[in-house]
């Protein structure tokens, strides 16, 4: 097989050649004809992480081992089976759920394995879907998504499921009050369509980009606006008060700050960009207006499961995507890099 892997770290993406793998017992071979772009692909080509306090988390220190073939986003046709897969056969086209664990603990055993101390993420610790093929351990990592559209249901691996997992953290927030999105790239507007789908109709939008408002408002925000300190004010007064929550896509500190300033009490920041930094936090001022801050981090395999689901039932709107030939995969991370990318690439083999 090839793959267009990380050889070094922030060097261009080299194209390399491995042998086919052979399944055994349970495994699966798939050969891979979608693969989304994301920005943590980005992340693990540069090779590090920003902690805050000056701190950097390696990907080695990760687990990655280079070379390595990024893109969990990934879709495609079963070509291969272990003796041992039951409930799959070859030519089965299917979305994969990337985010495995372990498989063993009691974590894993209830499908969150993306909670499982024991990651073992296809395009991360394993070779992803800049390759030409992927090896899966098991069936049960392979969703049939039905009539959708290929190059949308493969964004559901990673940004469908990441949405729906945040806004499920959302819990008792009731459905007619007004939630802040910090961020409107893609992952932006894939949530503001899973808000609407899962019966949040009151959705602000911010960004640092003006260039955004109109797209939002197009897709339904009920404002937009533009990312800074004087935006708690603008938000308070188009949502007629504080937000009952704020789902923030970027995190970088300064977002963060804000998201966590334009709540009122018993309001809901839940985190999920990785953008790094750092906040002060005052412990007495999370008494005297309570709020809770909680980390999001993709989804479960029940996740995968329900976002399809909502697809398949026609609720939700597809989101925007460009394909690009995989050939082409050092462009696509350099476009994505540079901010020149409305909605999702997807690279196609
Ligand atoms: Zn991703
Ligand atoms: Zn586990």
């Amino acid at each position: 097989m090839e793959l267009w892997a990380i050889v070094e770290p922030g060097k261009p993406l080299q194209k390399i050649y491995q042998d086919d793998p052979k399944p055994t017992g349970t495994e699966v071979l798939v050969r891979v004809t979608h693969c989304g772009v994301c920005h943590s692909d980005l992340h693990l080509w540069k090779g590090e992480y920003d902690l805050g306090g000056g701190k950097k988390l390696n990907i080695l220190e990760r687990g990655v081992s280079l070379p390595r073939a990024p893109g969990h986003e990934v879709l495609g046709e079963v070509v291969a089976v272990g003796p041992e897969a039951t409930g799959v056969a070859i030519g089965d086209k299917r979305v994969i759920f990337p985010w495995m664990g372990c498989g063993t603990c009691a974590v894993c055993l209830r499908g969150d394995e993306n909670m499982c101390d024991k990651p073992h993420a296809i395009g991360v610790i394993h070779h992803g879907g800049f390759g030409s093929h992927v090896l899966l351990p098991h069936p049960r990592y392979l969703f049939d998504y039905g009539n959708v559209d290929p190059a949308v249901a493969v964004t559901f691996a990673c940004s469908g499921i990441t949405v729906y997992s945040a806004i499920r953290k959302l819990g008792d927030t009731p459905k007619d009050s007004v939630i802040l999105l910090i961020g409107a790239g893609g992952v932006g507007f894939a949530a503001l369509t899973m808000l609407h789908a899962l019966g949040y109709p009151n959705v602000i939008m911010s960004d640092i980009a003006e260039s955004k408002r109109a797209a939002a408002l197009a897709a339904g925000a009920i404002g937009f606006v533009l990312s800074g300190p004087d935006m708690i004010a603008e938000v308070h007064r188009i949502a007629g008060g504080p937000p009952a929550a704020v789902i923030d896509l970027v995190n970088n500190g300064k977002t963060t700050q804000i998201g966590l300033d334009v709540l009122g009490r018993g309001g809901k920041l839940v985190l999920v960009g990785v953008g790094g930094g750092e906040i002060p936090l005052s412990t007495a001022g999370m008494i005297f207006k309570p709020r809770s801050i909680i980390g999001s981090a993709t989804g479960s395999l029940h996740d995968l499961k329900a976002v399809i689901d909502l697809a398949k039932a026609g609720k939700l709107a597809p989101v925007p995507v460009n394909p690009m030939p995989k050939d082409q995969a050092n462009e696509a991370m350099h476009r994505l890099e540079h901010g020149q990318v409305t909605g999702r690439i997807i690279l196609t083999s």
